[in-house]
């Protein structure tokens, strides 16, 4: 194991948030222990796609299905925490996630190691293979309250449906309204 490995073990927090203004977004991981903080910057991207894996990861450990309903509107992100530090211990470029599973401890192992730029056969290409730099260990409730958040975090900043208030990738989405009875253009005529 890397002995530069900064486990953060069960972490007083670990969140996802986002910094600046919607349209010009930085978004990363925040982690705290007693003593120690962590930055984790990555993409929005990175973001979405680490959110879905803890959601398969959980859906096969519990085989429930934790998303939320896909109709509901995610509530708004709380307010980044004041207390956090502007100098982090730690803080570094996300690349390669891994994801596993401690049956004693009944926690998902999160390591992330940081984004590392390799040459490949000529090409500048993204090393996979690079060593993790975090750990940190989180329980259900933990994973439960990540996924939440990352969809408050996604969704702030997009555009949201005049109708049910689903968040969108661009205005004109096709989304299978609910409030239009699951068809965008569908047109009804009142009856009475
Ligand atoms: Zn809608």
């Amino acid at each position: 194991m890397n002995p530069d490995l900064q486990d953060f073990g069960r972490p007083a927090y670990f969140e996802p948030e986002a910094i600046g203004k919607p349209g010009n977004r930085r978004f990363r991981l925040i982690a705290a222990t007693d003593q120690r903080t962590a930055a984790l910057w990555l993409e929005r991207d990175q973001l979405r796609e680490f959110s879905t894996s803890l959601q398969h990861l959980m859906t096969q450990l519990t085989g429930e299905d934790v998303l939320r309903p896909a109709l509901e509107a995610p509530a708004p992100p709380p307010p980044p925490r004041e207390d956090f530090p502007e100098n982090p211990d730690v803080e570094f470029q996300v690349g390669p996630i891994i994801l596993g599973y401690d049956e004693d401890e009944e926690a998902v192992i999160v390591l992330v190691a940081p984004l590392e730029i390799i040459e490949v056969d000529g090409n500048a290409t993204l090393n996979s293979d690079a060593e993790p730099q975090f750990r940190v260990a989180l329980a259900h409730d933990d994973i439960d309250a990540f996924i939440q958040r990352s969809e408050s975090v996604l969704a702030a900043g997009r555009p949201r449906c005049p109708y049910c208030g689903q968040a969108l990738n661009r205005p004109d989405e096709p989304h299978g309204c609910v409030r239009q009875n699951g068809h965008r253009h569908l047109d009804i005529t009142p009856s009475a």
